[in-house]
């Protein structure tokens, strides 16, 4: 994939060929089209004007090593920049806490936290043999609630039933003494989510999070949100002390911008990528290939 943005620098640099540095001059016309590559896989503005200033500080004075061309020079420490900035590596999960290791999922109604919840738990049972349970705290949504308990059962994991009349923090009360009496290995809370941001929706996630304190809170955000994604994950990093993120719908046509922007705004890792609506379409997050990606 990296070698469309290559032929496209070497087009703009095709004079330069055999310099042996990475300089301010020839660098500038580079950039500009990675910037525009950026652009092009919705990363937000202000997060590829923050990555191109890095990458400049960092590619100027590099030398150009052996038969590389200055544009491989530079999509080399551009895509090693952008690897860098999504974590370098793939980080899973944390269980360094007493069973039941609780995971609230956090996001906006459609950003795929119902679906998520059923995939991590199919994903925990089978490949690390937890014991699963679930709950859905959406008391605005039956429906919600309803999806989540069929799922689940789709998933082969538990569900702890609610209703529409019962309030959030009792439901999440009542789900993990159900956890703790029958030894379940992890507790994942579903939350209701809204169309848009909105102040109820933040302030009842927070109790529930004051309440529950959850080894893992994770932002699960729907890739296709493109630069949108990015006043999603910032509202949700300042109400919440995230500790990862999901992007979901990776199998759609998005370049997956996204996962920069959304890293960049919360300074937390991605944990997993969504890459289809079956219950199996989930995979760990790796930085590398996503920086192949989004640089396209
Ligand atoms: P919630 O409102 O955040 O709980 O979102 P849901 O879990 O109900 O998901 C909303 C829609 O997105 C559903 O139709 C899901 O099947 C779909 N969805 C969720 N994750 C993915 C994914 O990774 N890929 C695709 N293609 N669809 C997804």
């Amino acid at each position: 994939m990296l070698d469309n943005l290559t032929q496209r620098l070497g087009k703009v640099v095709k004079t330069l060929r055999g310099q042996a540095r990475l300089s301010e001059d020839n660098i500038t016309d580079m950039l500009r089209e990675v910037r525009m590559a950026l652009l092009e896989a919705d990363v937000a503005l202000p997060v590829v004007k923050d990555f191109i200033a890095g990458v400049k500080e960092k590619a100027v004075g590099q030398e150009v090593i052996g038969s590389l061309t200055p544009g491989q020079a530079l999509v080399g420490v551009v895509h090693r920049e952008l690897t860098e900035l999504m974590g370098g590596q793939s980080v899973g999960l944390n269980f360094a806490t007493q069973p039941p290791a609780i995971m609230l999922m956090a996001g906006l109604q459609g950003a795929g936290k119902t679906t998520t919840t059923a995939k991590l738990g199919k994903w925990l049972k089978e490949r690390q043999k937890k014991k699963v349970l679930t709950v859905s705290c959406d008391v605005y949504r039956p429906a919600a609630i309803e999806q989540l308990k069929t799922v689940a059962a789709q998933a082969g994991i538990d569900f702890f039933p609610s209703t529409g009349e019962q309030k959030p923090s009792a439901i999440a009360a009542a789900a993990l003494d159900y956890a703790k009496k029958h030894y379940y290995d992890v507790l994942f809370v579903d939350t209701a989510g809204r169309l848009a941001i909105d102040a109820v929706m933040m302030a009842e996630i927070r109790e529930l999070h004051a309440q529950l304190k959850p080894i893992e809170t994770l932002f699960v955000v729907d890739a296709m949100l493109g630069q949108d994604a990015v006043n999603t994950a910032k509202a949700f990093a300042d109400a919440l002390p995230l500790t990862g993120v999901i992007l979901t719908k990776l199998d759609g046509d998005s370049r997956g911008g996204a996962a920069l922007s959304v890293r960049h705004v919360t300074g937390k890792p991605l944990k997993f990528a969504g890459v289809g609506e079956k219950l199996n379409g989930l995979e760990e997050f790796h930085p590398e290939r996503m920086a192949s990606r989004i640089l396209g």
